[in-house]
């Protein structure tokens, strides 16, 4: 069944056309079309104005009108849609490797797809001539050799390769995203291009690199994704942190693997498509401190501190790559506390209660489990703190404080430094069912701290 998003782009296309004017499905939508998968978005190229575009439709946004981009809303069968509607447009000369400094309009379709990045990208369909069922070849205007290159599984940079990473740099990361995702390559000469400008992807502003890098990761091809950023040098560019893991040993009783990187991506390997951001990134960086604390002790291979090595560099690179205080809090406590399911066998009632609290606790299970199958592959540690996570009521996990700074004032407690022990006193030993009342906790309580 066609999806409401291809409905809406569809009438665009038609009024477009009323008018006069050439329109097109344009770019990822072709390109998936003819893949047989279901487009994200359907993306319309015109040879209309923006200014005619904004007339035309009557609920309108100008997000770019810089660069020809006008979004449409609809409504299809009480589904909002809103679909990008750009004028064909030549993007001239860029200075600063990030983007074009004029844009100009166009009212030629081949134009249009020059300036676009790669071939399986360049392609336009003309629904109008579309049946339903019908093979989307038909309708497809392929002026780059974009269908033979879906078909030989290439990413081809349209034109001079060199000439189209030096305008954007930001193009040499979708190459190795799009090759990733749908498992191709990237053809020889775009692949060098990459090779011999990776370096100015510094040029590229930390959130744009953050952005692609969290596409690659959260996609469900990460490994092929990090595989390729390292083949072609990227990797060594946007985190050299992960780069340094190459060939850091382990000690083979624990990980029969290999080094810290195979160890790594044997887990990007795990990350589903759809995976969380905070999940995907702890995966990346749980073991980023193995490096730095590689040490070849008497009886085996130890790294000593890597854990807290390990977070004071992820807390750099989040602060590096612009990540919001509180992704970065959940994929620092990711790599903080990975280590500890060593433990959790052995923790006292209250520790486990307390570890069971962290916030997401499923990406702590999840990572854990990712992290043994990439290395040992034994999960009873997993399965025991699923188990105890999943049966523990949340009532007893966070229960109702019996003892609270009210509680401590009112018996006689002024408050002070001490309180915080006092509570914890208290709270360890309600998690622990040592105590039932509010009484039983202030003896407890008074039998460690006298009142002064
Ligand atoms: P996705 O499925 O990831 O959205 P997409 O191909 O739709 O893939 P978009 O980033 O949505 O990619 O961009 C839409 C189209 O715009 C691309 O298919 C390509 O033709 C063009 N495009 C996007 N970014 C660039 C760029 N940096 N340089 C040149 N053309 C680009
Ligand atoms: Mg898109």
């Amino acid at each position: 069944m066609k999806a409401n998003a291809q409905i809406a782009a569809e009438r665009i296309v038609e009024r477009l056309r009323a008018e006069g004017f050439d329109a097109y499905f344009a770019g990822g939508c072709v390109r998936d079309l003819l893949l047989g998968q279901a487009p994200v978005d359907f993306d319309v190229a015109t040879s209309a104005r923006p200014e005619i575009v904004l007339d035309l439709f009557p609920r309108t946004f100008a997000v770019g009108a810089h660069f020809g981009v006008v979004l449409v809303a609809d409504e299809i069968q009480g589904e909002q849609i809103v679909t990008e509607v750009a004028t064909f447009r030549n993007d001239g000369s860029y200075s600063d490797g990030r983007r074009p400094d004029r844009v100009s309009f166009s009212t030629d379709a081949r134009e249009d797809v020059l300036r676009r990045d790669f071939t399986i990208n360049g392609m336009l369909l003309d629904p109008m001539v579309l049946e339903e069922g019908d093979d989307p070849e038909k309708a497809t205007l392929d002026y780059v050799g974009g269908r033979a290159d879906l078909a030989a599984g290439l990413v081809r940079a349209i034109g001079d390769p060199e000439r189209r990473f030096k305008e954007d740099k930001l193009r040499m990361l979708r190459a190795v995203r799009f090759a990733a995702r749908f498992g191709f390559v990237i053809e020889p000469a775009t692949a060098s291009a990459i090779r011999c400008h990776a370096a100015e992807i510094s040029q590229v502003s930390d959130e744009r690199v953050r952005d692609e890098l969290t596409r690659m990761l959260t996609e469900g091809h990460a490994r092929r994704a990090f595989e390729l950023l390292d083949e072609t040098g990227l990797l060594k560019q946007v985190l050299p942190e992960i780069d340094r893991l190459h060939g850091v040993e382990q000690p083979p009783e624990y990980h029969p693997e290999g080094d810290v990187w195979v160890h790594t991506l044997l887990l990007l390997e795990k990350l589903p498509a759809g995976a969380s951001s905070t999940l995907a990134w702890g995966a990346l960086l749980h073991d980023v401190g193995k490096s730095a604390t590689f040490e070849r002790a008497p009886d085996r291979i130890r790294f000593h501190g890597h854990v807290e090595v390990g977070s004071r560099i992820a807390a750099e690179i989040c602060r590096r790559l612009r990540f919001s205080n509180e992704e970065t809090a959940q994929v620092l406590a990711l790599i903080e506390n990975h280590m500890r399911f060593g433990d959790v066998m052995r923790m006292k009632e209250s520790t486990l209660k307390r570890f069971l609290r962290l916030p997401k606790f499923a990406e702590h299970l999840e990572l854990h489990r990712m992290d043994c199958l990439s290395s040992h592959g034994d999960l009873s540690l997993y399965h025991f703190a699923k188990e105890r996570y999943e049966t523990i009521p949340e009532e007893a996990v966070r229960p109702r404080l019996l003892v609270t700074g009210a509680d401590l004032i009112a018996a006689g407690y002024a408050p002070g430094p001490s309180f915080k022990e006092m509570l914890s006193l208290a709270e360890d030993a309600q998690l622990e069912g040592r105590i039932q009342t509010t009484e039983e906790g202030l003896e407890l309580v008074r039998s460690v701290f006298s009142r002064t």
